[in-house]
């Protein structure tokens, strides 16, 4: 067992004075039996060190912006240049130029980009420029995805309040309710079905196109495209929330290694470097909805800010050398191996769903493709595995709904060790 004594120490006073001891839900341990989460001190390339001095290869990636690890060179020369030059403004500056012609050239959907402070911003302000700009009311959403924490977007919202056994958030008006409609991901018939009887009311269809929120789940052939065509036939619009997915498989987002094309999309996390990011965008005729050309509002004292702008350009200019996500992927497919052999090992029933350079594991029987089928996945056999995991010096999100998330600092030597940890972890299962 590691020595946590300090960080319990930590949590116990953190417990008098944060709310539940943390400051996002997710971070706490509720989902994997209770105990304190560990409270870190330091990162270094894939590694955590926690206040008690131990170490850990990490997977959580901070819930995915630490794509390029904790402190990579580049990121943080462009930190220390804007803590040195200013880092707030309140007026435009040439970073943000520069960011934006980055994110509208690698992403070929988008015309115009405004950012945000962080990815419920974004998601916030597409759902609002949907429908001011088709004068429309209704969001059709997917049970168990995950787009933030404003109200509308909390009703069936998978990986932070599933967690915690919830599905909806205390606090929103049925009002708020009513104005948004969930199916099942991967049912194109439940969504015709929706459609059909709402979609003259629809502004929008909210989606990730490859889900992060339960897990890692893939689109089934012809979801996206169906959905796609259904909303256009009712003149609604399709939102993408790429919060998770942007940069995370390819330099760009995840549509277009799907060959879709969304009307409007979300980003953050991983495009900031680490740093408060949110950002959204499209072709010019949606875009220009928005404040101060058109009747959208939208803004923010810090949004654009040279700090986060300046991380944001880093980190994607990291994201440009040659080979990395082939690298990571080719270290996810290790880590599903490892899992799978083990489960078969140890008679284990083990579902791995691994895309690019993330993963999840679930204890199950049978395939994961919406979020009933991971909902249905062994909770306690996962806490125990979480817990076996962080005393092998191995950090994962303590949630049975997220994903491991390999970053370009890991190395053979760390996916090595990840596989003997996960071994001997899987040996405590039985
Ligand atoms: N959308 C998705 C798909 C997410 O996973 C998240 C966060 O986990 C968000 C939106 C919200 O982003 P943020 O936590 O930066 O507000």
């Amino acid at each position: 067992m590691l020595n946590h004594t300090q960080s319990d120490r930590l949590a116990l006073e953190a417990n008098k004075v944060i709310v539940g001891g943390v400051n996002s839900p997710s971070r706490s341990f509720k989902g994997v039996g209770g105990g304190n989460p560990v409270t870190m001190d330091h990162g270094d390339g894939a590694y955590l060190y926690d206040v008690d001095g131990n170490r850990y290869i990490d997977y959580l990636a901070a819930y995915g912006p630490i794509i390029t690890g904790f402190n990579h060179p580049h990121i943080v020369k462009a930190i220390k240049h804007a803590a040195d030059t200013g880092v707030l403004f309140g007026t435009p500056t040439e970073h943000e130029v520069t960011f934006a012609k980055m994110l509208t050239e690698a992403i070929p959907s988008m015309d115009k980009v405004r950012f945000t402070n962080s990815g419920t911003e974004a998601v916030m302000t597409t759902v609002r420029v949907a429908r001011a700009y088709t004068e429309r009311e209704l969001i059709v959403k997917f049970t168990g995805q995950y787009h933030g924490h404003f109200d509308l977007v909390l009703v069936e919202a998978g990986s932070g309040p599933a967690t915690l056994g919830t599905t909806d958030s205390g606090g929103i008006t049925k009002g708020t309710s009513k104005e948004v409609i969930t199916v099942p991901y991967n049912d194109v018939e439940s969504y015709k079905a929706v459609m059909e009887k709402w979609g003259d009311q629809v502004a929008a269809v909210l989606v990730e196109p490859i889900v992060g929120n339960f897990g890692m789940v893939a689109p089934k052939p012809g979801f996206l495209e169906a959905v796609n065509e259904i909303t256009h036939e009712y003149g609604a619009l399709v939102i993408y929330d790429e919060v998770i997915t942007n940069f995370r498989f390819h330099y760009g987002a995840a549509q277009d290694m799907l060959g879709v094309v969304p009307d409007l999309t979300a980003f953050g996390k991983s495009i900031g470097g680490g740093l408060p990011i949110g950002a959204y965008g499209g072709p010019t005729r949606i875009m220009d909805t928005v404040a101060p050309l058109g009747p959208a509002y939208q803004a923010g004292t810090m949004a654009g800010n040279p700090l986060s702008m300046q991380a944001g350009i880093a980190c994607l200019e990291v994201l440009q050398e040659p080979g990395i996500y082939e690298r990571m992927a080719d270290f996810a497919v290790q880590l599903k191996e490892a899992l799978l052999e083990a489960g078969e090992k140890y008679d284990i029933p083990t579902v791995v769903n691994q895309i690019g350079g993330s993963l999840t594991v679930y204890f199950s029987e049978h395939p994961i493709e919406d979020y009933a089928d991971a909902e249905n996945t062994d909770t306690e056999r996962f806490g125990k595995f979480f817990k076996a995991m962080l005393d092998e010096g191995i950090n994962l999100a303590p949630s049975k709904y997220e994903a491991w998330f390999l970053t370009i600092m890991h190395t053979q030597e760390d996916i090595d060790e990840t596989k003997c940890a996960i071994d001997r972890a899987f040996s405590k299962l039985v």
